[in-house]
């Protein structure tokens, strides 16, 4: 396998390495050692030394979430996401990326989300269209809110309204390539669909990000991958803040006892913690997760409960588990996809909200 010298160090440096293998949220939710880095980089390197084809380990490839937590965890600084990411782009080079994989790549590019999904539900179309004229400020939704969880859509857009913002939503939103980055890594088709959504970002002088996936992709890949924006880019939570701080969003305490759920696209990639602290504590009463901020445990998404549902669903469950055992009895989160991983766990012992559902009560 065509590899550079770089993640090659990297996997040779991770294969015998356990340090980081309580850390991963796959690996514990599954209990197998081979979800985890070190079975990970045995295998590539497996493959580099020629014992084994690449297309034996790709299942294993595409259990990485890429949620970041093993290079937190690394003192010495490897990445087993970079060279996680470096497999799936040469995999998909090769023609060597599995099935189930290849329907999901597919429907991004030919739908714009991995889910294949050409129509939004209709309260989401409504809210849409009565924000279709061109203003400063578009919001950016996401394939996820658009196409999965539309009814966190609509409330992102109600609380915009609520603030008296004067925004614009697209009907026909282009893919950021957060998805496809996922699925194949820095393919010239993720770069192309980057540099779409660009340009259209570019029309505005702010874009406001409301999935942390999109708002990593555009506001730290794109910059990696050479995609120029001139517009501001903001996170949707740094927004609220900013309208908070401003007057605009005028909240009641209701003194709601709560937890915050950190995305580590935020807390890890983008170094975002306060903004949606500084919300929620405006709205009610805020306590800490053990594991919070850069350290946080990611609580599953649903891009890959396409492929791993069961895995997803053990994820959240661990993370409630996490909640339940310090005694929280409501989790808020500023993630969409994580908000319904979450949320797709049947149990009655801690409440799961959006930070959307907490400002509008
Ligand atoms: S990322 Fe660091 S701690 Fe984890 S397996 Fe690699 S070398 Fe070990
Ligand atoms: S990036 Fe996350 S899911 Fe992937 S190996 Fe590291 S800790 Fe596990």
């Amino acid at each position: 396998m065509i590899m550079s010298e770089k993640s090659k160090q990297h996997v040779d440096s991770c294969r015998f390495c356990w340090m980081c293998h309580h850390i991963c949220p796959i690996g514990n939710a599954t209990g197998h050692e081979r979800s985890t880095p070190r079975a990970r980089a045995l295998g590539i390197s497996m493959v580099n030394r020629g014992s084994i084809e690449l297309e034996e380990i790709m299942d294993n490839i595409y259990e990485c979430a890429g949620c970041g937590g093993c290079v937190r965890e690394c003192v010495t600084g490897w990445d087993p996401v970079m060279f996680t990411k470096e497999v799936r782009l040469q995999a998909a080079l090769e023609g060597k990326t599995p099935e189930y994989i290849n329907v999901l790549i597919d429907n991004c590019l030919e739908t714009g989300n991995a889910y294949g999904k050409t129509q939004l539900c209709s309260k989401l179309a409504e809210k849409i269209a009565a924000h279709a004229d061109k203003t400063d400020v578009l919001l950016y939704l996401g394939a996820d809110a658009r196409a999965k969880v539309c009814e966190q859509g609509a409330k992102a857009i109600e609380v915009l309204e609520s603030a008296g913002v004067k925004f614009t939503v697209l009907a026909d939103e282009p893919a950021t390539g957060a998805q496809l980055d996922f699925l194949i890594g820095a393919a010239n088709e993720t770069k192309e669909q980057m540099a779409a959504a660009a340009k259209v970002m570019n029309g505005y002088k702010t874009v406001v990000l409301y999935d942390p996936a999109d708002a990593k992709a555009v506001k730290q890949l794109y910059h990696e991958y050479g995609i120029e924006l001139e517009c501001r880019a903001v996170t949707y939570t740094a927004f609220l803040a900013e309208l908070l701080a401003n007057g605009s969003l005028k909240a009641k305490n209701t003194g709601k006892e709560v937890v915050y759920h950190d995305p580590y696209q935020l807390s890890r990639d983008l170094e975002e913690t306060e903004e949606a602290r500084e919300v929620i504590s405006a709205y009610a009463k805020l306590s800490e997760m053990l594991l919070n901020r850069a350290a946080t445990v990611w609580a599953g998404n649903l891009l890959m409960a396409e492929y791993m549902p069961e895995v997803m669903k053990a994820v959240a469950e661990r993370r409630i588990f996490n909640a339940k055992s310090i005694g929280a009895k409501v989790m808020v989160t500023a993630s969409v996809s994580e908000y319904a991983s979450l949320k797709s766990v049947e149990q009655n012992d801690v409440e799961i909200l959006s930070l959307e559902d907490l400002i509008l009560g």
